[in-house]
């Protein structure tokens, strides 16, 4: 987050533990924030991108006349800037209930030794102007980026019918690492050949962060999370879906509605649970269900579900966990569960749910 204290610009903390992620004490699902990165409103981006150099004209203005007009027009263009950076995923929870941002140029004026350290090179002031100044101009291209490879990386590798697993995602990253590879290196050749000067773009990332680690609350629960120092939201991104897809959660683009959502269950569903566009209250996933009412699902895989089932139930059973009864009882249910899902009267992630919650 481009916060604003008493060095001016910081960047912002998030807490990972197994599969969720929290920041400013809010717990999210692993790879809820690469979801809603791949849906953002690119005109945001757009907006954010004019604005950065309109800003560092007035800043500059302002630094040279330290005026109340300068500084008036300074802080206007700073406000609009903040306004479109709260919309984006992350810097949206870091709302500042005090609007500090809003009396940065009056602090700036009324602390004008302070100023006189940012204009000063060699100082510290500096340095942080002139990296929060840097970061804001490749700020929407690198988010864009991490859009593009990110799309990329989902459809082409992701969207094919591997498992819904963790493996099966780490496998898929393995090849996506080296075709992409491959392929820089091959345009590395042609630029040799041809001589050409576009720079090569090369998707293997790195970025710097701090580690630490911190006790917290996960549900009823305290566990030991890794908590991580961004310099930048598009490092956060990148960390958010990779830990977020070792956990089992993917990006996935809804057959219905075409937005993403986060598939975090080992089932293969297509449909998110926004309202469908166009209805009022359905869901995609509603919607979906009622198109493809007619294609129940396989009897195939409601039977594999089942015996996964019954065999979990029979191992606990041989050691020792389960009477007789209970076992009898237990499996009476699952048998009711799995006709049921024969007759077509259940989706996918019912299935697994009511199977799983007996
Ligand atoms: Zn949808």
């Amino acid at each position: 987050m481009y916060e604003m204290n008493s060095d001016f610009f910081d960047g912002f903390a998030a807490m990972f533990s197994e599969d969720e992620v929290i920041i400013n004490e809010e717990h999210f699902l692993l790879g809820s924030f690469a979801v809603m990165a791949l849906n953002l409103d690119r005109g945001i981006l757009r907006e954010i991108e004019r604005q950065v150099p309109v800003l560092e004209e007035a800043m500059i203005v302002f630094l040279s006349a330290r005026d109340a007009v300068s500084a008036a027009e300074a802080q206007e263009v700073l406000n609009e800037l903040w306004d479109c950076l709260m919309h984006l995923p992350v810097y949206h929870l870091f709302v500042e209930p005090d609007m500090s941002h809003h009396h940065l140029l009056q602090y700036l004026r009324e602390h004008p030794e302070e100023t006189d350290d940012m204009v000063t090179s060699g100082t510290k002031r500096h340095h942080a102007y002139s990296q929060w100044i840097e970061k804001l101009e490749r700020f929407t291209m690198a988010i864009e980026t991490f859009i593009r490879n990110t799309d990329f990386f989902v459809e082409e590798y992701l969207e094919s019918s591997i498992a819904r697993t963790p493996d099966a995602y780490a496998a898929a990253f393995g090849r996506y690492q080296c075709d992409a590879r491959m392929a820089f290196e091959i345009e590395l050749e042609e630029k040799e050949e041809t001589g050409s000067i576009e720079p090569v773009e090369h998707v293997e990332i790195e970025f710097p962060t701090k580690v630490s680690f911190v006790s917290v609350q996960n549900g009823n629960k305290i566990v030991l999370a890794e908590k991580m120092v961004f310099d930048e939201l598009s490092s956060f991104l990148y960390t958010d879906l990779y830990r977020g897809m070792a956990a089992g959660h993917i990006s996935r683009r809804c057959d219905n509605c075409g937005r993403y959502f986060l598939l975090s269950s080992g089932y293969d569903i297509r449909y998110c649970m926004s309202i469908a566009p166009g209805e009022t209250s359905r869901t995609c996933r509603q919607v979906g269900a009622h198109r493809k009412e007619k294609e129940k699902i396989g009897s195939d895989f409601v039977r594999r579900e089942y015996a996964k089932y019954y065999n979990r139930l029979k191992q606990r059973k041989n050691r020792g966990r389960l009477s007789v009864d209970e076992w009898n009882r237990l499996i009476g249910l699952a048998q009711n569960i799995r006709d049921a899902a024969l007759r077509g009267e259940m989706d996918v992630e019912e299935l697994g749910r009511r199977l799983g919650g007996i």
